[in-house]
C-alpha cells in the first residue's frame, strides 16, 4: 500500500504554533521509510497521525489514493510497534501474539497458524509458552512485532522499537527487522532519532526538523548531496566539518588564508553567483587526504587521537585555533602534539551558502 501526505499540518488544542506545517511525502508500496530527525522535531506527532491516533489538523493523507482523515484507526489496517513492548504480563507470549485475532473473533486454526509463522519467522517458538517477564529485552521486542505481524496489515508503524535494547543487540535487530521486511514486503513508517538506524534499514529516509522535512531520499542522497547544513550535520559520524569563509577571486578562502580550496570546474560554475559572499564548507571526516602533497592542503596540529581498532579519530586545530575533525585508517601511525599536512578530495566537497544554509553545488 501507498501512504501519501498532502500538506499536512498539525496544531495541538491549546499550542499557539503548528508543531508540523506543510508535511508533503510519498510513500511508496513496500517501501521501508524512516522518519528521522532530533527529540521534539514532530515524529511521533506525525506517526500517530498516520495510525489515527492524532487528528489531522490541516492536509490529507491518502492510503492508495484512499482519504483517511476521519477513517478510526482500527479501521486503517495497520500495525504499531511502540518503543515500550507494551505487552500483557499475566498472559503467555503465544497469548499476546494471538490477542488481536481473538478480538476479532478469528477462527482458532487461523489463529493458530497465523501466531505459529510469525513465531518461525521471528525464531521465538520455544518462548511461545513463556511469560514476557521471563524472557530477555530482545526477546520481548521480537514479541511485539510478532504480535504486529500476525495481523497482517498493510502498513507497519514503528516508533522508536529498538532504543530500549543494549547496542549489539540493537545491531542485531536491524539485520533481523531488514530482513524480515525483505520476506514481508510490507509498507512500513519507522521513526528514530538514530541515523545509523536510518542509514542502515531505510529505503527512504524523512529527516525533520522543527516541524518541516528537511530532506527526503535515499540513503546515498543524505551522505553524498545533503540539501542544507542541517541534513550535512545530522547524518555521518563524526559530524561532517562545516567551515565558514568566502568565495574570493574564485577560491574558497576561510580561517585567515589557513585554509584555501580551488573548486572542481563544475562547482566553481555554480558558486559565480557567490563571489565576494559568505560560503561555507562541509567536508566529512573520512574525506581528506593525510599526507596532502597535492592539491590544496592545510597544516593541522593533532590534539586528541581516538583509537576506535578500524579508523582513528583525530582532532586537530588549525594555527588559529579552529578545530578540524579528520578520520584516517586505524593502521595509520600520528602521535599527539604533532603537526600534519592535510589535502582535500576535491570530489567530495560540499558547498552550502552560509545565510541560508542551502546546498550550493
Ligand atoms: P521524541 O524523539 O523526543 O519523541 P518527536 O520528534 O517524536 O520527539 P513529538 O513527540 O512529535 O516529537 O513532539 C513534537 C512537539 O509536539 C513537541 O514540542 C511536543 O511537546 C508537542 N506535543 C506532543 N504531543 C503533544 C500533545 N498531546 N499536546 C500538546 N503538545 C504536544
Amino acid at each position: 500500500m501507498n501512504v501519501v501526505l498532502n500538506n499536512i499540518g498539525k496544531k495541538y488544542e491549546g499550542r499557539e504554533a503548528f508543531t508540523l506545517k506543510n508535511i508533503n511525502l510519498e510513500i511508496d508500496d513496500k517501501d521501508f521509510c524512516v522518519i528521522l530527525g532530533p527529540s521534539g522535531c514532530g515524529k511521533t506527532t506525525l506517526l500517530r497521525m498516520i495510525a489515527g491516533l492524532n487528528s489531522i489538523t490541516e492536509g490529507d493523507l491518502l492510503f492508495d489514493n484512499k482519504r483517511m482523515n476521519k477513517v478510526p484507526s482500527k479501521d486503517r489496517d495497520i500495525a504499531m510497534v511502540f518503543q515500550s513492548y507494551a505487552l500483557y504480563p499475566h498472559m503467555t507470549v503465544y497469548d499476546n501474539m494471538a490477542f488481536s485475532l481473538s478480538m476479532r473473533k478469528e477462527r482458532k486454526n487461523i489463529i493458530h497458524d497465523r501466531v505459529m509463522e510469525a513465531a518461525e519467522l521471528l525464531q521465538i517458538k520455544e518462548y511461545l509458552y513463556s511469560k514476557p517477564s521471563d524472557i530477555s529485552g530482545g526477546q520481548r521486542q521480537r514479541v511485539a512485532l510478532g504480535r504486529a505481524m500476525v495481523r497482517k496489515p498493510s502498513v507497519f508503524l514503528m516508533d522508536e522499537p529498538l532504543s530500549n535494547l543494549d547496542a549489539k543487540l540493537r545491531e542485531h535487530m536491524r539485520v533481523e527487522l531488514v530482513r524480515l521486511h525483505k520476506a514481508l514486503g510490507t509498507t512500513s513508517i519507522y521513526v528514530t532519532h538514530d541515523q545509523t538506524e536510518a542509514m542502515t534499514m531505510a529505503t527512504k529516509i524523512v529527516l525533520m526538523n522543527d516541524g518541516k522535512i528537511q530532506q527526503a531520499g535515499k540513503p546515498d542522497e543524505f551522505y553524498n548531496r545533503p540539501a542544507n547544513i542541517f541534513v550535512a550535520k545530522f547524518i555521518g559520524s563524526p559530524t561532517m566539518n562545516i567551515i565558514d569563509g568566502q568565495m574570493v577571486k574564485g577560491k574558497f578562502v576561510a580561517n585567515h588564508g589557513l585554509i584555501t580550496i580551488t573548486p572542481s570546474k563544475q562547482d566553481a560554475k555554480s558558486l559565480e553567483a557567490f563571489e565576494g559572499k559568505p560560503v561555507s564548507v562541509g567536508i566529512r571526516p573520512e574525506r581528506f587526504e593525510s599526507g596532502g602533497e597535492f592539491g590544496d592542503t592545510f597544516s593541522a596540529t593533532i590534539e586528541v587521537v581516538e583509537m576506535l581498532g578500524k579508523e582513528k579519530i583525530l582532532y586537530a586545530k588549525l594555527e588559529n585555533g579552529s578545530e578540524i575533525i579528520i578520520s584516517t585508517p586505524g593502521h595509520y601511525k600520528y602521535a599527539v602534539d604533532e603537526e600534519h599536512n592535510f589535502g582535500f578530495d576535491v570530489e567530495a566537497i560540499h558547498f552550502f551558502d552560509t545565510e541560508t544554509g542551502l546546498r550550493i553545488n
